[in-house]
């Protein structure tokens, strides 16, 4: 879902408002239907249905002016008019203009009055996105408008707003019904749910001028401006907008924190034994995490609490020792995560710890079936300590005796709902207790995000590796020069150190992205005479990924070829050199997980980015990013920059953070503001609070009320 499919705000109980489209003239029943496939179906609606972008048709381009990618307004003669057939029917007009200089105007679809309109000499003003065509710049499907004689060119005072509109309603006919829905507008006092004094301090305009000059920009107004989001009146809805996704998330916490949790106070004795029998020491940031886990877990209120730390900084530890105070407090502890090897990952880890204390750990994930399904829930129902799975154990059909703790890993993958259907296996137990959360993630979340899209949750950093780390060494080379690649892989392995080859194939299919490795594999084997090559990828069966990582594990292997399945999880400390394939294809979160597999152990690493040029401009800047930092925080700022909060977030993004007027990385300054507000908003004006949520989120916010 984009940002501009929400469903449309609902708004305050205003008489006007809430009257029908169907009660403004002109809107009969067949108009009626379009705007109500848009989602508008009261007058408030239209308020709200706020433009996509501007089109500034305020001046006039001289085609020796244009650039390709920026739109643009010109006017001129046609100089010649050609219709080809070739391909499909094509109609190309080649307009000139005072500087001498000619753009082609293309048109695909057009009528037959349209083709005749457009003679030689015919003058016209167009619109439309300027791009390099074959014969120089271009323009596909511009507005046009003819002129008549030598009449002086009319041309906009405003800019036209653009609406996200639905086949068959036109701009013009949208534009035009949103004029009568505005004109509806009440008085500022009676739109306002923020009070005056809350928006006013920041400089923000009222609601009502706000949404004028959104709908209707006044000529005067600072156009770039408006143009990249940044009028007042534009800050003033996003301000509104991000208010009202953060008292929705305010909401969601109290109402869980409503529910009364197990108090998990150990007296520590099975922790003190985990902690004996590890080969290392918690980090000072570990450790600090620990208490605050710890201390959340011993209320009786529900923790939500989120762990960020980088690749590598060891959180499974710390969700053990978690799991441990749950255990021996008697109660049980789910752990999930989004991808089966991850999951299988953990089950190896928390087994490994776990088992010498005496506590059993279970397995659930899709394609345990049949009988040991069967099996693993009734244990899970009579009481089992510890599981761990899959989003299988989300599922229907898997109840608990006593669930205490929930451990969710990598949680951007997951939506809150998802958490939700979790938290309430343990829900309507005979106590009514419900469990503590503890949320993993290994993608480091830039502040400004972590106050809006995470208000539900407590942030614990563990902010620094494990000593003896060495930093990767990362350099971006082109595919022309693979031989070279494959010679540093041969120095590595004859070196006795191990190597990643890692296959980034964007298929449509497993069974496609299975061939590519095999292809990769192939190559690679027959290039490193000598030395053991490994092919691991999703379509193989669990028992034969688990062989060929144990042999990678045990040095059998010098080269593992793998698809991205090695993502998250996988830890080989011995392996130095990684190399992406085809790096400029993924985003840097996924780059910068697929890097964290290397440089665990006391040996300098390195890590190439093969890339197929030629380098698009945002690939080009990712793998410059990559080049200069490690740091998991600088990337993912970095990153949020570059693609925008949907893409960091992944699936939290989709449900719960579609924004129609705010943009997370544009607006970050606002966020400190918005929580200010927030605060007071919930402490003085409750009511209010519930209002601006329904406004904005409407259907979205039923989550509120889990
Ligand atoms: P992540 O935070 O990415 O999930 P892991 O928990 O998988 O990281 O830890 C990565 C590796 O570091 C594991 O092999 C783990 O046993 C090890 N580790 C964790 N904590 C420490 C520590 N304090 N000192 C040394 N090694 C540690
Ligand atoms: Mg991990």
């Amino acid at each position: 879902m984009s940002a501009r499919e929400v469903s449309p705000p609902h708004v305050v109980n205003v008489a006007a408002g809430v009257a029908a489209v169907g009660t403004l003239s002109g809107v009969g029943p067949a108009f009626g239907a379009l705007l109500a496939r848009l989602g508008l179906e009261q007058v408030q609606d239209l308020w709200f249905h706020l433009p996509l972008r501007y089109e500034d048709k305020t001046r006039i381009s001289a085609i020796a002016d244009l650039r390709a990618g920026e739109p643009a307004q010109v006017e001129g003669i046609v100089e010649a008019v050609e219709r080809g057939f070739r391909h499909r029917p094509q109609l190309k007009v080649t307009v000139v203009d005072a500087s001498g200089q000619t753009l082609l105007l293309r048109f695909f679809h057009f009528n037959r009055a349209q083709a005749e309109q457009m003679r030689e000499g015919t003058r016209v003003l167009c619109y439309g996105d300027v791009r390099h065509g074959l014969h120089g710049l271009e323009m596909v499907h511009p507005h046009y408008r003819r002129l008549s004689g030598n009449d002086p060119v009319v041309v906009d005072e405003a800019l036209s707003p653009v609406y996200p509109t639905t086949d068959g309603l036109g701009q013009k006919r949208l534009a035009g019904v949103i004029d009568k829905a505005l004109a509806l507008l009440p008085a500022a006092s009676a739109l306002e749910l923020i009070p005056a004094g809350l928006y006013e301090e920041h400089g923000l305009p009222s609601l009502r001028e706000a949404l004028l000059c959104v709908h209707r920009p006044p000529a005067d107004v600072p156009l770039d401006q408006l143009m990249q989001g940044k009028h007042p009146a534009q800050r003033r809805l996003a301000f509104e907008e991000l208010l009202a996704h953060h008292l929705s998330l305010r909401r969601l916490r109290a109402s869980v924190r409503r529910h009364r949790a197990p108090p998990l106070a150990a007296n520590g004795a099975l922790e003190s034994r985990l902690l004996g029998s590890l080969s290392f020491e918690l980090t000072a940031a570990q450790q600090r995490v620990r208490r605050e886990v710890a201390a959340d877990l011993a209320q009786s209120v529900p923790m939500l609490r989120l762990v960020q730390g980088d690749v590598g900084s060891g959180k499974t530890v710390v969700a053990a020792l978690a799991a441990l105070a749950a255990v021996e407090a008697g109660r049980q502890v789910a752990l999930v995560a989004p991808t089966e090897l991850l999951a299988e990952q953990h089950l190896r880890s928390f087994r490994h710890w776990l088992q010498p204390l005496g506590i059993e750990v279970e397995w659930l994930a899709g394609k345990v079936t049949g009988k040991a399904r069967q099996h693993a829930l009734a244990r899970l129902a009579a009481g089992a300590p510890v599981v761990i799975g899959t989003h299988a154990l989300m599922q229907e059909g898997v109840v608990f005796a006593q669930l205490g703790l929930v451990i969710v890993d990598e949680q951007h993958r997951f939506g809150v709902q998802q958490r939700l259907a979790l938290r309430d296996k343990g829900a309507g137990r005979a106590d009514g207790l419900v469990p503590h959360q503890l949320v993993l993630t290994a993608t480091p979340i830039p502040r400004t995000l972590a106050m809006s899209a995470y208000a539900d949750l407590d942030i614990s950093s563990i902010d620094a590796l494990p000593p003896g780390r060495t930093p990767v060494q990362t350099v971006a080379i082109s595919n022309t020069r693979r031989d070279e690649v494959i010679d540093r892989i041969h120095a590595a392995c004859g070196d006795g150190r191990q190597v990643y080859w890692v296959c980034t194939v964007i298929e449509e299919s497993e069974q496609l992205r299975a061939q590519a490795a095999e292809v990769a594999y192939a190559e690679l084997c027959a290039a490193l005479k000598g030395f053991a090559v490994g092919l691991i990828h999703g379509r193989m069966k669990p028992k034969q990924k688990q062989a060929v990582m144990d042999a990678f594990k045990a040095g059998e292997l010098s080269v593992l070829v793998a698809t991205t399945v090695i993502e998250v999880g996988v830890d080989v400390p011995n392996a130095s050199l990684m190399v992406i394939e085809n790096s400029e294809r993924l985003g840097l979160a996924q780059l910068h997980q697929l890097r964290g597999r290397v440089g665990r152990g006391a040996v300098a690493s390195n890590c190439v980015l093969l890339y197929q040029p030629p380098l698009g401009q945002l690939a080009r800047e990712r793998l410059a990013v990559m080049r200069e930092t490690g740091d998991g925080f600088r990337i993912a700022e970095k990153d949020l920059q570059l693609r925008g909060p949907g893409e960091v977030l992944g699936t939290r993004q989709t449900g719960d953070l579609a924004f129609r007027m705010a943009d997370l990385a544009r607006d970050a300054d606002l966020l400190p503001v918005v929580q200010h507000v927030g605060e007071r908003m919930l402490s003085d004006h409750p009511r209010q609070a519930g209002q601006l949520i329904e406004r904005w989120i409407g259907a979205a916010s039923r989550y509120a009320q889990a």
